[in-house]
Parts: structure tokens; C-alpha cells; sequence
């Protein structure tokens, strides 16, 4: 039969499994089918709405042979080799056989590998034996002898109205009521996470107080931290910003503005046929904000913020970094929705196709992953992606259809330095009437915001060591001449940065570009 390991995912009446999938799969002879899963009892009675009249049998690693039904102990066959020798002497046509604890049990044991391969080599030429192997366990593992014979299945996490039901289900148990906002903002976050996962988060609500209520979202956003956290490829990033505490870049913020609004009502959006939007690519000069805006979007989004550090992504081995890829945007879709940052995206895809170093097989094939996934997602992960040097970046990511929108970020002009120092001095509260904010706006030409706020840093801390009560405008206009020198050298290191824009325009000429 050698169908190869393939893999379903979707929701169907078990709800969160593909029910017709597996069905089809074993009206056809698939030897073993793999479920995923941490829900254990749902996916039993997924399986016994699937035996009809077969007979199931099932080993589990805590007790052995036991009964599908009462997981009363039958025998005992505590090991699965013994277990599996055993099965392979009945007549097993007509049967289910369910191995547990898959993942934990077949590594490293050849004797039980071996064993299962007997038993597939009997289902598939015996035509007296139709029988479908069933592995289950919180992890795949596939052993490489099997991998022909085996089709994996992942519970898909349920979908808007089951956790809605699900939600609902608590109140009525537990005898409270809920709030109409609370239970959609919990909807909202709860997506993503397992039937289990909700159960246990909502118990967690309860228990504090004896009902659930708006503060018992951050415990979803908790809960999805760690799950991030276990995956180790990327960094729940905490760092408050607001859309506020950005200076300029006025076209940006008006852009996100607007598809806040949409993130907000995603399935109202949906239901009228507007698109969930994909991201957004920011390009342009160190210290102007580009990562401010990232951290503000996912403020402004009212959703986690992931940071994925490409270059960490570059495995050592043939295989990883295209791995750690697929992993890192798997943790994202699960905990979706959410803002996935993508910092310095042209270290990771640097020199593929129109860039000038050549490019290796491995890049490319994590360019073409990535892509894809871009393309084709359907969870509401919203990506920022922001890059210094685009010029080695290959034109297709920057094409119409993968980014919403390009943003090209320059060094601030007058009224954006304004801009900037206001934010700044309102911020440590330095904004009194002797302050001539016009004039600093004016001295500070090749200025990035990091060196304005860095300018406003400096004044604040020498006023406070040469004693003053208060920093007053004497102290900022020296702060601008302590700073001058290193902003002109940082200017001029990233004088070559600058063509980037004409790149930008000849490289994506269908690529919307904005500037502040
Ligand atoms: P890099 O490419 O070096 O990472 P970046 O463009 O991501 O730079 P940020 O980290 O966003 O730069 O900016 C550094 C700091 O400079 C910010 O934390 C912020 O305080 C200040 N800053 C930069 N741009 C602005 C802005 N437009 N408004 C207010 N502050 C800004």
C-alpha cells in the first residue's frame, strides 16, 4: 500500500478531528493511522464512533493490555514487543488494535518497531486480516521502518463557536454568569489553544474567584507564553509601546490604524469578504522606530507579541534551519492571533534569486517555506518583518500579495523631530513652556530618533548631576553638540543604505511604498 507519512488536520464531527479523513483512510486499508492528541477521551470516543461493529483492542504504556472501554488491566503484556507478539497470534480481522503512548514507547525499541512492521505486513497482504493500527500519543514519532505505512493526524484546536460552547458549558456547570465582552475578548484569545488547554484555564478563572471575569484573559495570554516559551524558537516579547509613543511616521500609523479595526472584528470582517490582513514589511535606517512600531502594533492590536530571531533559526545540520522554520510558524498559527515580528528578515533570506550572494540550496528552500506560509495562511498571525539591508533581499518577498504594504523609514525631517522630542520630553515630563521645541527640531538635522531620544536622556541625566532642580533648555542644546558627532558618523556608516531606496523601486515596482 506505501501511501507515506501524510498529515491531516481539520475540524469535523468528532469537531476537532477530521473525522471523513479517517474514515476514508481506513475504508481503504491505511495499516496505521496516527492521531495527535493531549485529549485522550475525546479521541477514544472519536475511534469508537469509528469501530462500528470492530472489535478494539488497546496497550497502553501505565498498564498494558486493558479494555478500550473500562481500561480495566487484561493481561499481562506490560511491554509492547510481548504485547504485539501476543496480537500477531489472534485472529485479528475486524479489529481496531489502539497503541498509546506511541512517541515514548517505540524510540530506540527495534524489538517493538520490528513487530509492528510484522503486523503491517500482515494487514496489508492478508486479506483475512482487515484491521487498522492506530498510534496515539501527545507527540509523532514516526520510526524511519514505518514511515511508508504510516498517515498522521493532528487535532485541529476547536474553532469560534466551540470554544464559545465550551465557555458557556462552564458557566452553566459552575452556576455563574458571564459578561457579554468578557466572554467575546475570551473567545478571542482563547484561539488556538486545545479543548484541554481552554478546560483547564477556565477552572483556573473559577477557582480565583468563583466566576470568570475580564482580568481571567491574561491567564489565556499566560498560557500561550509557555507555549511559546517550550517551543524555544521565539521570544514572547513584553516591552510596552504605544502607537502614542511613535513620532512621525504619520502614513504608518494611519495605515495600522485602520487594519486594527479590522483585526478587532475578524469574523464580522469575513462574513462582508475583506481579507484578514497578512502584515507588513518595514525597511529602513537604524534607530527610526521600526522596532517601536512593531511593538506598538501588537498594543494597538491588543495581541501577543512573537519575536523570531532569524538568525537563531540557522541550524548547523543539513535540515534544521528549514525545521526550526516550520516549527517557529507552527508555535505562531497556535497561539494566533497574534503579531509575529520577524526581525532583520534579510539575514535569514539574504542572497536568494535578484540578490548578490549567490544563495544557498538551504535558503532558498526556507525563503520558499516561508513564502508559502505567507501566502496560504488562514490563522490571523499578523507579520511585521523589518530589515536594515533589503538589498540582498530577494524581489519576491517584497511583491504585492505576500506583505500588505512596504514602508520605507528614513531619518525624521523637521516636523517629525518635533515630533519625536515631544514624545521624549513628555515622557520623563520635561516638557514645560522653556522649552522651544522648534528650535531643537532645527539644530538636530541627521538626527535618528534613537539620537533624539538619546539627546534627551543626556540633558536629563548632566542637569541632574550639576545639581539643577530641573533640565531647562541650555542642557538639551548641549546634549544636541555631545550628540552631533556620533549621529554624523552613524549617518555616515549608512550612506549606503540610502540607495535602498532606489533598490526598493526598481526591484518591486508593483510593491505599494510608503514613506512617513
Ligand atoms: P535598528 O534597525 O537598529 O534595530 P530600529 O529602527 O528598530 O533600529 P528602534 O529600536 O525602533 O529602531 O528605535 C530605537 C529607539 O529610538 C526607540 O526605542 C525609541 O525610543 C527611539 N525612536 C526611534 N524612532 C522613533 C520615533 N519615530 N518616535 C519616537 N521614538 C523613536
Amino acid at each position: 500500500m506505501g501511501e507515506g507519512v501524510g498529515s491531516h488536520s481539520g475540524r469535523a464531527s468528532g469537531r476537532s478531528w477530521n473525522v471523513e479523513a479517517l474514515r476514508s483512510c481506513i475504508e481503504s486499508y491505511y495499516p496505521i493511522l496516527y492521531l495527535v492528541t493531549f485529549e485522550e477521551e475525546e479521541c477514544d470516543n472519536v475511534i469508537r464512533g469509528l469501530a462500528g461493529d470492530r472489535k478494539v483492542i488497546e496497550w497502553n504504556l501505565a498498564v498494558g493490555c486493558v479494555d478500550f472501554d473500562s481500561k480495566r488491566s487484561q493481561t499481562q503484556y506490560l511491554d509492547l514487543p510481548s504485547a504485539l507478539s501476543n496480537f500477531l497470534d489472534q485472529d485479528l480481522d475486524n479489529h481496531f488494535i489502539v497503541i498509546r503512548d506511541a512517541h515514548a514507547v517505540l524510540p530506540n525499541n527495534p524489538a517493538a518497531v520490528s513487530r509492528l512492521r510484522a503486523l503491517v505486513r500482515r494487514i496489508v497482504h492478508d486479506d483475512g486480516t482487515v484491521a487498522t493500527v492506530f498510534l496515539v500519543s501527545s507527540k509523532a514519532y514516526v520510526a524511519p521502518e514505518l514511515e511508508p505505512f504510516i498517515t498522521v493526524f493532528d487535532q485541529a484546536p476547536p474553532e469560534e463557536p466551540d470554544i464559545k460552547e465550551l465557555i458557556e458549558d462552564h458557566a452553566r456547570a459552575y452556576g455563574y454568569d458571564i459578561e457579554d465582552e468578557v466572554s467575546y475578548r475570551l473567545r478571542d484569545a482563547c484561539r488556538g489553544l486545545s479543548r484541554y488547554e481552554i478546560g483547564r484555564l477556565l477552572n483556573r478563572g473559577y477557582q480565583r474567584d468563583g466566576t470568570i471575569r475580564g482580568d481571567d484573559v491574561d491567564l489565556v495570554l499566560d498560557e500561550k507564553k509557555q507555549i511559546v516559551r517550550k517551543s524555544g524558537m521565539l521570544e514572547m516579547v513584553s516591552a510596552k509601546a504605544e502607537m502614542g509613543d511613535i513620532g512621525g511616521l504619520d502614513g504608518l500609523k494611519e495605515w495600522l490604524a485602520q487594519k486594527a479595526k479590522v483585526m478587532a472584528r475578524l469574523p464580522d470582517a469575513k462574513k462582508r469578504g475583506i481579507e484578514t490582513p497578512k502584515g507588513m514589511m518595514i525597511v529602513g535606517m537604524p534607530g527610526c522606530g521600526k522596532s517601536l512600531t512593531a511593538k506598538a502594533t501588537s498594543a494597538l492590536f491588543r495581541l501577543p507579541l512573537l519575536r523570531l530571531d532569524v538568525g537563531a533559526l540557522m541550524g548547523r545540520y543539513v535540515g534544521d534551519s528549514e525545521a526550526n522554520m516550520r516549527r517557529a510558524l507552527h508555535v505562531a498559527d497556535t497561539v494566533s492571533p497574534c503579531v509575529l515580528w520577524v526581525d532583520e528578515i534579510e539575514k535569514a533570506f539574504a542572497g536568494i534569486g535578484g540578490g548578490n550572494s549567490g544563495g544557498s540550496e538551504v535558503t532558498s528552500r526556507l525563503f520558499g517555506h516561508f513564502l508559502t506560509w505567507m501566502q496560504e495562511k488562514t490563522k490571523p498571525v499578523f507579520v511585521v518583518a523589518t530589515a536594515n539591508d533589503i538589498s540582498v533581499l530577494p524581489p519576491e518577498l517584497l511583491r504585492k500579495g505576500r506583505f500588505d504594504e512596504t514602508f520605507y523609514v528614513d531619518f525624521p525631517g523637521e516636523r517629525e523631530r518635533r515630533a519625536i522630542l515631544g514624545v521624549h520630553l513628555r515622557s520623563r515630563k520635561m516638557n514645560d513652556s522653556g522649552i522651544d521645541l522648534a528650535r531643537l527640531a532645527s539644530e538636530t538635522d541627521g538626527f535618528s530618533g534613537a539620537d533624539l531620544e538619546g539627546v534627551v536622556k543626556d540633558s536629563l541625566e548632566q542637569a541632574f548631576v550639576d545639581g539643577k532642580p530641573k533640565t531647562e533648555m541650555n542642557d538639551l542644546l548641549n546634549a544636541i553638540d555631545g550628540n552631533r558627532k556620533r549621529a554624523g558618523v552613524m549617518k555616515d556608516s549608512v550612506k549606503g543604505l540610502l540607495t535602498l531606496k532606489e533598490y526598493l523601486v526598481n526591484a518591486s515596482s508593483s510593491t505599494a511604498l510608503s514613506r512617513r
